[in-house]
């Protein structure tokens, strides 16, 4: 059977060539890109305060889309000093403002901002985005925050509700019982969620040790880097389908989605302009090279991003993708923030997921690291969430899995790491409160 070509592209051929089933082509994305970013960087000089003193002096002309280049980044911590500079409407056009809160650190929050129209990109690319899963008919449990209007569970069941599709919002999960149980009621046949909050649906067992049974064929998973582990555990238990979608706040929510191919997302290409950079030089990489996403917005009016560091790591996978699409594919991403746990060894969330979520019992964890007594050694504490009761044989298997993270071992063999565990026995999930991302929490510099 012929594999369907991600549904982004004929929406994204619809807003370029206006008629969605006339075929697209690189120079065609990449025209319409540099008009849009044209047009973009004259918006945001002639009305924001920011991108006027932070391009003073600078020739803001773009001939192609490489002079880009040229102009300056603009970074997380702009946003947090000043948020409203970076307007360019009133503040009574503003629809919506989500504030982010820094993890960890006492830092101000980020703002962002947006109109009732930069509003509507993101229910059309949730309308469109969603067709490369679900079909009209289906039923979708959105167990993502949604209870305000412009909230991202909101513009979701908008937008599925454009494509025919039933999107019933739920909000985090936080009674594993009375979701399941929402599941059957609803008829629900397809979920987006946090991947470790659906993980946890997934292992649940009745007070029969039995898993409730569900007819779900596909899964979307979003909001947080997805571990390997994780993925295949769902489609084992489910025979579903999961795709991963990528997105930050800054992106307008949604910025790019898997397509049947599963590997790699595709992006919303009229609507944002990403780049790969060198996190240290800030210089572009090689084409296919890894390396930091840095986010223009092309059609956001209320505050439009240009050159925003992420954060994020990844890079463009130059093959083309089996599902045939002209759209780009970005590497599925692997880790968040790097912590550095001796001078060349660092680890990321993703290494404890990849190893710690492959064990059945575990539901959820959190990572620690602590300044040591001694020279240069650190303490890793590890809390983990288990199923059911644990022995001294389940804390040596989690001491064991440990040492499968490379960089954990050979600090710990070098004697630069002491490793303490945390088990908890819980039937309650780990509430959380927020859809923060999950990070390893790094206490060492704070004394
Ligand atoms: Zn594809």
């Amino acid at each position: 059977m012929a594999m369907a070509t991600t549904s982004l592209e004929p929406w994204i051929s619809g807003k370029i060539n206006g008629d969605s089933a006339k075929n697209l082509t690189r120079t065609q994305i990449e025209n319409y890109q540099l008009q849009k970013l044209q047009e973009t960087l004259l918006w945001a000089v002639s009305n924001s305060k920011f991108y006027k003193q932070l391009y003073s002096g600078l020739a803001c002309e773009m001939g192609t889309l490489k002079d880009l280049l040229q102009l300056p980044f603009t970074t997380p911590e702009d946003l947090r000093q000043n948020p409203l500079d970076f307007l360019c409407v009133s503040q009574n056009e503003i629809n919506r403002i989500v504030t982010l809160q820094s993890s960890g650190t006492t830092g101000k929050p980020k703002r962002l901002f947006f109109t009732e129209a930069d509003q509507e990109l993101t229910i059309d690319f949730f309308h469109h985005g969603m067709l490369t899963l679900v079909k009209p008919g289906d039923r979708v449990l959105i167990m993502l925050p949604g209870g305000t209007p412009g909230s991202v569970g909101d513009l979701l069941r908008l937008g599925l509700d454009r494509a025919g599709i039933t999107g019933i919002v739920h909000g985090l999960v936080s009674n594993l019982e009375s979701t399941l149980e929402q599941i059957q009621e609803n008829k629900i046949n397809a979920l987006v969620g946090i991947p470790t909050q659906v993980l946890s649906l997934a292992r649940f067992k009745d007070s029969q040790g039995r898993p409730v049974p569900l007819s779900l064929s596909r899964v979307l998973l979003s909001t947080d880097y997805v571990p390997l582990a994780i993925a295949q555990e769902l489609e084992k238990t489910w025979g579903c389908k999961v795709f991963n979608h990528y997105g930050m706040t800054e992106m307008g929510l949604g910025g790019g989605l898997e397509c049947e191919g599963f590997c790699g997302y595709h992006l919303r290409e009229a609507d944002l302009y990403l780049e790969i950079i060198d996190p240290r030089s800030g210089l572009p990489v090689e084409e296919g090279q890894r390396g930091e996403i840095v986010l223009t917005t092309l059609t956001r009016r209320g505050m439009p991003l240009i050159r925003y560091r992420t954060g994020d790591l990844s890079r463009f996978i130059p093959e083309p993708c089996v599902c045939g699409t002209v759209l780009k594919r970005l590497e599925l991403l692997k880790s968040r923030e790097r912590v550095y746990l001796t001078e060349t060894e660092c680890l990321t969330m993703a290494d404890f997921d990849e190893v710690l979520f492959a064990l059945p019992k575990v539901m959820d964890f959190e990572v620690t690291l602590t300044k040591g007594g001694v020279g240069k050694e650190s303490y890793l504490q590890l809390r983990v969430q288990l199923k059911g009761s644990f022995s001294l044989a389940t804390q040596n298997d989690l001491s064991d899995t440990l040492d499968k993270i490379s960089a954990i071992r050979n600090a710990r063999q070098l004697g630069q790491l002491k490793v303490m565990l945390l088990l908890i026995s819980s039937t309650e999930l780990i509430v959380r409160k927020s859809t923060a991302k999950r990070q390893i929490l790094d206490k060492r510099g704070s004394d």
